[in-house]
């Protein structure tokens, strides 16, 4: 937490413990979470924070690159956890925990590609679903 903590140093000590509890329950729940569900979160943990502002956070949390993005059906959007460095998420269709993984074994798919069909394999966005180590356990 501690290279976030430095990325979240805003004007003034209110605004940067803001962000950062924001920040720690993001990381410490480890799914896609809306901002509905982050503010109640925070709430239930004593912490006085109005929606707006938890809204604006995340926004900021997103601009920084330690939260990512994904639409739900229903229409709001949801926000999780994220490192910097290039990842993928592998999700967790039982509990919905969010894992972050790799994607080295892409090098070799995009020799093929440009191998077996002349594709030049520029940029790629993957989503990985199934069962984390918890779930498999039961
Ligand atoms: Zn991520
Ligand atoms: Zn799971
Ligand atoms: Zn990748």
């Amino acid at each position: 937490m501690n290279e976030i903590s430095d990325q979240l140093h805003g004007k003034g000590r209110y605004a940067t413990r803001t962000r950062e509890r924001v920040a720690q329950v993001l990381h410490e729940e480890r799914r896609y979470l809306t901002a509905h569900a982050i503010h109640e979160l925070l709430v239930a943990r004593g912490i006085s924070i109005s929606l707006s502002t938890v809204y604006r956070t995340l926004e900021l949390l997103v601009g920084l690159g330690v939260a990512a993005t994904r639409g739900e059906e229903s229409g709001e959007i949801s926000y999780v956890f994220c490192t910097v460095q290039h990842h993928h998420h592998a999700v967790c269709r039982m509990c919905g925990r969010v894992e972050e993984v790799g994607c080295g074994p892409l090098a070799r798919f995009a020799r093929d590609l440009r191998a077996g069909q002349g594709f030049e394999l520029e940029d790629h966005a993957i989503e990985l679903y199934g069962r984390c180590s918890r779930c498999t356990k039961h």
